[in-house]
């Protein structure tokens, strides 16, 4: 056997450069599915620097030293910078310190500056081993030392690193910032004031892109776009027309990347000086480290456990040498050698630096160029054209979901700059029968961009084949000539109907697009709906609380979560708040597997555990509900732990909407609009749009509805599937 195509033995995990929300959940997931895989594993504390200094830095780790850190932000390893790691002096310290422990192997979650360590440290290897043998430094078993493989994970709350559409930490800095956004909103609004928010990013704008676009913002300042001459006669002209239409506050994001037109930093207090003089008063909100801080986002968890175990398995089961950083590229796992990972990282900090924002924005991707696009319309005050396109109804139908009014809003700003009149449906399809419509203006929808619920309100309701009569005469006497439906399977069924009666009902015929937006995460034609995302962090905030009322006690939570016949929540949640097991109607349940679990509760409980949670989704069973799976545990679990249930009900749909929902409602209402506007309309007359990937696309209801599984109400091939072996794995 050559060195290179040798098995590893040991692992060792190391969180370096600057700390991200997600870290620990990564470091758990590498640590556990390493034991599980029967590696011996190894925890390097605070980066580099633990490396070089070797000894108490380098610690074993077991399954245990990894419980309950989920939910903790920062890293439990702690993370350093470490000057002398850049010198080659530094690697040989750390070459000789791993190799003296056997580590074959190093997963490293940092930033570009961490990976670029990583990826010298590997190229050096066996020549820093030689030089050390050489001075008596170390004794060598084989000659050559076998190659030292390494794992990059991307841990960067900025966003900035090339290989992975997210990074670990980013969603959850785009937490705090729109929280921060939306308190500040409420009371700049009350004052007549503009704020000015600074938000980290040295050479990337992801997060105040993103920030910007998910609260609503009416002014955003990137690095990657450069600013002329007259950037900001036009910013103060933008905000002043907003406030001459209605608007009562206004709201600037700047990245601290931001460059003035000759390239050097732009200042928030230069920004301050220009609104002032127009705008009256202007307060600056620097964020800085709130943005790393606190309990990680449901997504960065899921993204970290993701990832954290198929690096493992990636070192396990592929021989090639190469090291790689694994990411998350369309909603797939994605290995990229770590070399371009880094080559194009650093491409983009330059084209930057030389001026070349064109090059910048192109190397960032198609989803980050529409989002900016999408921003700059909305953020203009009014629309730009005559509105003789046609008249637009809204509509939110089914059962509402948090992101419902960011859709309405974009769409009717959207819409209004592509020349529609907007009408909005009230309560759904229930309100439109009974003619209940109104016209959205471009300020009625201010604010909306972070409100929970309906604004239109909304109503669950079942069109029938004697309804479409009243439809008709409804949408024509408003002369509707296209529809934008926003809901869940209930709209896609009323859709359905209507499509398959247009030869009755010729007047219903018109450009229709339906935008998924439900909690349940359970229709077809998108990977992700509207919703889905808040509801899971309402979950996982949730269980978390229930966690720590656990601390004294042996106790076993079973959780009920939403979703319908679908079991996103439940394995999402699952994966999220380190759940024992899901039930989900994908799998059924039975008697004996309940009783299979309690014999594995009661021996885990038995070795020391404390706290176990199980997550139900609500329709997994009628004859084994959660009360019934409740006294069956507790009988069989006899002393060793109680049982207690829960059901989440209504809070799951609660609260303002997440980041990644209020982006997704932004990026499919305004997709939406140009399929409305512009696709071929004679073939399906209703459309839906969806998330695939990192593409929004939009494909006609028919050939949607075929990834259906009928009568269930729940796509055949669920994406999600695949991680339930990754929840039953790592467990809490
Ligand atoms: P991040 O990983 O968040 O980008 P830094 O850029 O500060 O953070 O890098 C973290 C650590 O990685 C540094 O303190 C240093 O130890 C190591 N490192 C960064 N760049 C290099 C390099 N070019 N050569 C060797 N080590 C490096």
């Amino acid at each position: 056997m050559t060195p290179s195509s040798q098995a590893i033995r040991s692992l060792a995990v190391m969180t370096s450069g600057g700390d991200a929300p997600g870290m620990n959940a990564a470091i758990r997931a590498v640590v556990r599915r390493a034991i599980s895989r029967g590696l011996k594993v190894y925890g390097i504390r605070r980066g580099w620097l633990g490396a070089v200094e070797g000894g108490d830095a380098i610690v074993a780790m077991d399954w245990d030293s990894v419980g309950g850190i989920l939910q903790r932000g920062g890293t439990i390893l702690g993370t350093a910078r470490c000057r002398r790691f850049r010198t080659r002096e530094g690697r040989r310290q750390a070459a000789v310190n791993l190799y003296t422990q056997d580590i074959d192997a190093l997963v490293v979650i940092g930033g570009d500056g961490s990976l670029t360590g990583a990826l010298i440290l590997q190229d050096e290897w066996p020549g820093l081993l030689q030089e050390a043998a050489d001075a008596g430094e170390v004794i060598l078993h084989e000659d050559p030392p076998r190659p030292l493989r390494i794992v990059g994970l991307p841990g960067s709350i900025d966003n900035d690193t090339y290989g992975s559409d997210m990074s670990i930490g980013a969603d959850t800095a785009l937490h705090r910032i729109v929280t921060a956004a939306d308190q500040l909103t409420s009371t700049a609004s009350a004052h007549q004031r503009t704020f000015i928010v600074e938000v980290m990013g040295r050479n990337c704008g992801y997060l105040a892109l993103a920030g910007g676009l998910a609260s609503g913002a009416h002014w955003v300042i990137i690095p990657e776009e450069g600013l002329d001459a007259r950037w900001h006669q036009r910013m103060v002209k933008s905000l002043l027309r907003g406030r001459q239409a209605g608007r009562q506050h206004a709201l600037v994001i700047m990245a601290e990347g931001a460059r003035h037109p000759d390239g050097l930093p732009l200042e928030a207090d230069i920004v301050k000086g220009l609104l002032e003089k127009q705008l009256g008063e202007t307060r600056i909100t620097v964020l800085g480290h709130v943005q790393r801080g606190g309990s990680p986002s449901a997504f960065d968890r899921i993204l970290s456990m993701i990832l954290g175990a198929a690096a493992v398995d990636y070192l396990l089961d592929t021989k090639d040498p190469q090291p790689v950083m694994m990411g998350l590229r369309e909603n797939q796992v994605v290995a990229t050698p770590l070399h371009d990972v880094i080559e194009n990282s650093r491409k983009i900090v330059a084209m930057v630096d030389a001026g070349d924002y064109t090059t910048a924005l192109q190397l960032r991707g198609v989803s980050f160029r529409s989002q900016l696009q999408v921003l700059k319309t909305l953020t203009a005050p009014g629309p730009m054209q005559e509105l003789n396109q046609g008249n637009l109804l809204i509509l939110t139908a089914g059962h509402d979901a948090p992101g419902m009014n960011a859709a309405v809003r974009v769409a009717t700003r959207m819409a209004m700059d592509r020349g529609f009149r907007v009408l909005g449906g009230e309560y759904g399809f229930e309100g439109l029968l009974e003619g209940r419509i109104r016209e959205l203006r471009w300020m009625d929808v201010t604010g909306w961009a972070s409100r929970g619920g309906s604004e239109l309100g909304t109503s669950f309701y079942t069109l029938q084949e004697q309804d479409l009569v009243t439809l008709e005469k409804v949408l024509t006497s408003h002369e509707i000539s296209h529809m934008l439906i926003i809901g869940g399977t209930s709209v896609y069924r009323n859709a359905n109907l209507i499509l398959s009666r247009l030869h009755a009902h010729p007047r219903l015929r018109m450009p229709t697009v339906l935008v998924p937006a439900t909690i349940n995460n359970n229709v077809p034609g998108t990977d992700f709906a509207i919703g889905a995302d808040t509801a899971l962090n309402n979950i996982v905030q949730a269980v978390d609380k229930l966690k720590d009322t656990a601390a004294a006690n042996k106790r076993l939570f079973i959780v009920q979560v939403m979703g319908y016949h679908s079991g996103f929540l439940a394995v999402m949640a699952g994966l999220a708040s380190g759940a024992e097991d899901v039930f989900i109607p994908e799998e059924g349940i039975s008697l004996d597997q309940i009783v299979e679990q309690v014999k594995k509760l009661r021996v885990s409980f038995a070795r020391g555990r404390r706290l176990s949670i199980i997550i139900l989704n609500e329709e997994v069973s009628k004859t084994y509900d959660i009360h019934m799976i409740q006294r069956i545990m507790e009988r069989e679990g006899g002393d060793l732990f109680d049982v207690r249930s829960i059901i989440l009900g209504h809070i799951q749909r609660g609260g303002a909407p997440t980041p990644f929902d209020r982006i997704l409602a932004a990026r499919l209402a305004s997709s939406a609009v140009e399929t409305l506007a512009s696709a071929d309309w004679d073939a399906s007359p209703v459309r839906v749009v969806g998330l695939r990937g990192n593409q929004i696309r939009s494909e006609s209801l028919e050939s949607a509805l075929t990834e259906m599984a009928w009568p269930l109400e729940r796509p055949k091939d669920a994406w999600f599937m695949e991680y339930l072996e990754l929840v039953r794995t790592l467990e809490i």
